[in-house]
């Protein structure tokens, strides 16, 4: 079950990926390596996508990186988007180098001549722009005016809204990020009033993998859970990949995306008489690679674990060095706890 209804917007594709409208909430990431190390750039990014990374951002720091977009791209299956700052020139060399988006803040590159060159190249190529509001860079006049207020986020992105609309061009995403969860939601609560265009979301400077997810999943579970984000990135301070895994776990967890399994495994207690918490681990290593949407039960005792493991698509529950295993409510034998997790993933192997 999740939470819709989904807020309503306009749909952009930023390259094979829709965004907004009824499409599926898109996971993203940014890559770390040196931009300008196309092979570690492509090998991050190829990474990426094999654990489901659908768009990626790259950093385009100088003009060296910006020269080597259309070789990254060149190497790998999913959108590309150049994150650029203040330099009109880095955006118009990524437009050219055939990048798949841009985020770029128009209010911060300058004269409107400057606005009006990069968003004719974008228009030209159908190319979306993101506007990416920061709590941490907001112009001086939006911080005198409104302090720092998620209602400061929300002007901030209307300015620059503006100058892409002034030149009557649409093809525009917003995200506005706070590390502050409450203040984030309120921002997006509040744009959701005055715009149509899509959402991207996520929870700027969360932290660490396990602080940053759960911050994460808190603050991306509040704005899904009211409709409001149409593509999205966890950021953690952790290897991109873990970003992916954590974004899809929320989605997953929201019902609104479908990707590998679900484990469900109990806390362990008193009665438990395997090694439960080990047993568990090196299920959900040996299946990472599963991409269709499995229950897999992991349990420790029989008191409640056959019957969860019977819910299940395959499940294992344990007894005294020993465990049960499961396929769909059958009970296919009783294993030494050693043998449990290569017969699970035997059986799953054979299924997918
Ligand atoms: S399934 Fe069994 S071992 Fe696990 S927490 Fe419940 S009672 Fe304890």
């Amino acid at each position: 079950m999740s939470f819709w209804p989904r807020r309503q917007c306009r749909k952009i594709d930023l390259g094979k990926v829709a965004i907004g409208g009824r499409a599926p909430i898109s996971v993203q990431s940014m890559t770390n390596t040196d931009t300008r190390d196309v092979a570690a750039t492509v090998a991050q990014i190829q990474r990426l996508e094999r654990v489901g990374c659908e768009l990626v951002r790259v950093a385009v720091p100088d003009e060296i990186a910006a020269n080597k977009l259309a070789l990254i791209k060149k190497e790998i299956g999913i959108p590309l988007i150049a994150d650029i700052h203040f330099n009109h020139r880095l955006a118009l060399i990524a437009v050219e180098q055939g990048v798949d988006g841009l985020r770029l803040n128009p209010g911060n590159i300058g004269s409107a001549a400057r606005v009006r060159e990069v968003v004719a190249a974008c228009r030209d190529r159908a190319i979306p722009i993101r506007i990416g509001v920061n709590g941490g860079s907001l112009e001086k006049e939006v911080v005198e005016k409104y302090g720092y207020t998620p209602e400061a986020l929300v002007q901030s992105a209307l300015g620059h809204v503006r100058l892409l609309e002034d030149e009557k061009f649409a093809l525009i995403k917003i995200s506005l990020k706070s590390s502050d969860v409450m203040a984030t939601l309120a921002a997006y609560r509040l744009l959701a009033k005055e715009v149509d265009y899509p959402f991207h979301v996520g929870i700027t400077e969360a932290g660490t993998a396990l602080r940053g997810s759960i911050k994460s999943a808190v603050g991306l579970g509040l704005l899904l859970g009211e409709g409001l984000g149409d593509t999205l990135r966890v950021s953690l301070t952790a290897a991109p990949e873990d970003e992916i895994f954590v974004a899809f776990e929320i989605l997953k967890s929201l019902g609104l995306r479908q990707r590998g399994i679900e484990l469900i495994s109990c806390p362990t207690c008193g009665r438990t008489e395997v090694a439960l918490i080990q047993l568990a681990n090196e299920v959900e290593k040996a299946l990472a690679h599963i991409q269709e949407p499995l229950k897999i039960a992991v349990m420790g005792c029989v008191v409640n674990g056959p019957g969860e493991a019977r819910h299940a698509d395959f499940g294992i529950a344990g007894g005294k060095g020993v465990g049960l295993l499961f396929r769909q409510g059958e009970v296919l034998g009783k294993l030494p706890e050693s043998e449990l997790v290569q017969a699970l993933v035997d059986e799953v192997e054979n299924f997918v």
